[in-house]
């Protein structure tokens, strides 16, 4: 990513970094934060979550940058971010689990994106409307061969692409 260019990193809390029922960090969590840092990238957690809880979560890990009831896939937060900090599409990332609200948001302002597996299945902050949707698009995802829940690993992705050059 620091090759790429990428200088703005925006990371989801919930079943991204910890489960939902999770209020502090983890040492891995801290260790991850740190990394993304000293590559140079500024970390921002973005949650749709409660602000209390996105606020003790990100002062328990020493995050500057946080964002509670974002509201994904709404843009308008991210955007004012990127606006007064002067950051690029370019230079951003986003990482996150769900399609409908963490990579959504991402694909409306053009910005890169990770997605990442659950930690946890059962996000009771997804509503059954979300959860439908993305049931839905995972089984589109299935049918013609570009992503499978759970099963993403290397060796797929290579064995897939090279059934492509074939
Ligand atoms: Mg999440």
């Amino acid at each position: 990513m620091k090759e790429q260019g990428i200088k703005l990193f925006f990371c989801d809390l919930d079943n991204t970094l910890v489960p939902h029922f999770k209020i502090m960090p983890t040492e891995e969590v801290l260790k991850f934060i740190d990394n993304v840092r000293a590559q140079g990238m500024t970390f921002v957690l973005l949650s749709n979550n409660f602000n209390k809880r996105v606020r003790f979560f990100a002062q328990k890990s020493f995050i500057k940058h946080y964002f509670g009831m974002v509201k994904k896939p709404s843009t308008k937060i991210v955007k004012k971010f990127m606006k007064n900090h002067n950051f690029k599409p370019y230079e951003t990332i986003v990482m996150g689990d769900q399609l409908v609200t963490d990579i959504l948001m991402a694909n409306r302002l053009k910005l890169e994106s990770i997605l990442v597996q659950p930690i946890m299945n059962t996000d009771l902050k997804l509503n059954s409307l979300n959860r439908f949707l993305e049931r839905w698009i995972y089984k589109k995802l299935e049918k013609n061969n570009i992503l499978i829940k759970g099963e993403y690993n290397d060796q797929w992705f290579e064995s897939k692409n090279q059934e492509k050059l074939l």
